[in-house]
């Protein structure tokens, strides 16, 4: 019987152990609950009307579609019996698998107050780029239309919760279409007196930066027009602003860039988990007691990086998909020795609107318009295949050039899906 190998989540993660394991002889089945892999470090390009959604997420059926030995499934993991060795689907499907790579990501967190999320949506998924594209730009529009002061200040102003680097490129990005993109296109408003306030818990943004790099960045996005709040927490999020510090801040677009919450793949399986949910794996990213099952990525916390836990970040998850797939290779050809997984970091990086940004290689600290090029071309490098990487720099160029967007568009309702 071929060995089955069953990867739940079509991420960073999960899609790297499906590369590894190319020409292994091995039978692979990759469930997703949805059919695109998502470029996600580029999302809030989408949210702020820079990019459109088929230039950052890619179907990932066609991506494996010369793989004969890959099936891919759409479908939401709700389970894993692992006694029996099944997964268990959300439509009361089931996978058997001999091997099970968990690589189902993390989502936003709201520090217990869940009730927030209809007035501050967060950002990972597509259709959470999209509610955030819909309601910024229907502010603009409901602005032009407003005639009461007070409520047009109120369209106008934008507060972005959390000072990370989805923060700070979101508030970047809004700043620089209020003050810069969308004037001359408005004639009742002024949208260079638009108000984007960047609200941190902390006393400095980019915390996983050094001092000095978090330092540039806060001025550089104040000179974009931010506002920055340091060591002020949210205290409560509503259709009429938000109440930061204790005092009230009227606001009709309020976005979450704050706190992370793991899937539930280690409850799936009763794994110890984090605060966070993140399920705590053994030295060779297998589960506590449960050799044949792996948790890699966002959805597992490990201290591989010098014993220090290894971030979430992208490079962070293939690298752990990738050593998945070399692990199972081993343990077919009979070497069943546990290979410890130790993380490479290459670098941070956060951009600051589309001037500058701050880059952290250890080694090397760069900023500015250097790190801002690098900062592209790295992300232009790791998008997937060429025909994007070309539209991507195009999109790209062009805004530079000309500084004006050609994705302005507001679609979907109200409604949207809840991810979790
Ligand atoms: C806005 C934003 C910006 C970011 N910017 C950067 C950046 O600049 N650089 C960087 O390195 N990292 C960045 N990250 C982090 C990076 O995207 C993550 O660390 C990375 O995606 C983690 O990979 P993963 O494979 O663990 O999970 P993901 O890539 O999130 O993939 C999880 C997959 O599992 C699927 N899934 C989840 N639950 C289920 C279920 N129940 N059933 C079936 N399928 C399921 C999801 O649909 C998804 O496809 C950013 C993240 C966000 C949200």
């Amino acid at each position: 019987m071929t060995h089955h190998v069953v990867i739940v989540g079509a991420g960073f993660g999960g899609l790297a152990a499906a590369q590894g394991l190319a020409g292994a002889g091995v039978k692979i089945t990759i469930i997703d609950r949805r059919n695109h892999h998502l470029f996600q470090p580029l999302l809030y390009q989408v949210g702020t009307a820079t990019l459109a959604t088929s230039e950052i997420a890619w179907p990932i059926r066609h991506l494996l579609r010369k793989r004969k030995e890959v099936t891919t499934l759409l479908g939401t993991v709700t389970g894993v019996d692992t006694k029996n060795c099944k997964v268990l689907l959300e439509d009361g499907g089931v996978a058997a698998y001999d091997t099970l790579v968990l690589a189902t990501g993390a989502r936003h967190a709201y520090f217990g107050h869940d009730e927030w999320e209809p007035y501050a949506p967060g950002l990972k998924t597509l259709e959470d780029a999209t509610t955030i594209r819909r309601r910024v730009l229907l502010s603009f529009e409901r602005a032009e239309c407003e005639t009461d002061p007070a409520r047009r200040a109120a369209l106008l102003t934008f507060v972005i919760v959390g000072g990370g680097p989805t923060g700070v490129e979101l508030s970047g990005a809004i700043a620089e279409l209020a003050h810069q993109n969308l004037p001359q296109e408005y004639r009742h408003i002024d949208t260079r007196k638009a108000r984007v306030v960047l609200i941190e818990a902390g006393p400095r943004i980019l915390p996983s930066f050094t001092e000095d790099l978090s330092a540039y960045a806060h001025a550089s996005l104040e000179r974009l027009g931010v506002e920055i709040q340091l060591n002020q927490a949210v205290s409560e999020c509503s259709d009429q602003g938000v109440i930061y510090g204790g005092r009230p801040l009227a606001a009709k677009v309020i976005l979450w860039a704050a706190g992370v919450r793991a899937s539930a793949a280690a409850a799936w399986a009763g794994l110890p988990a984090d605060n966070a949910g993140r399920a705590l794996v053994e030295p060779d990213l297998t589960a506590p007691g449960l050799p044949e099952i792996f948790v890699i990525g966002d959805t597992a916390t490990i201290n591989a990086w010098h014993g220090k836990p290894v971030p979430g970040i992208a490079p962070a998850a293939k690298q752990q998909g990738m050593h998945v797939a070399r692990t199972i290779r081993m343990r077919l050809s009979g070497n069943a020795a546990r290979r410890i997984f130790r993380y490479r970091h290459s670098g941070n990086l956060a951009t600051i609107g589309k001037r500058a940004a701050v880059i952290d290689f250890g080694w090397i600290k760069v900023r500015g318009w250097l790190a801002w090029w690098l900062w592209g071309l790295a992300h232009i490098y790791f998008l997937i295949g060429v025909r994007n990487r070309l539209a991507v720099a195009l999109s790209w160029l062009w805004i530079y050039a000309t500084g004006s967007r050609s994705a302005h568009l507001i679609t979907q309702g109200e409604q949207r899906p809840r991810a979790g």
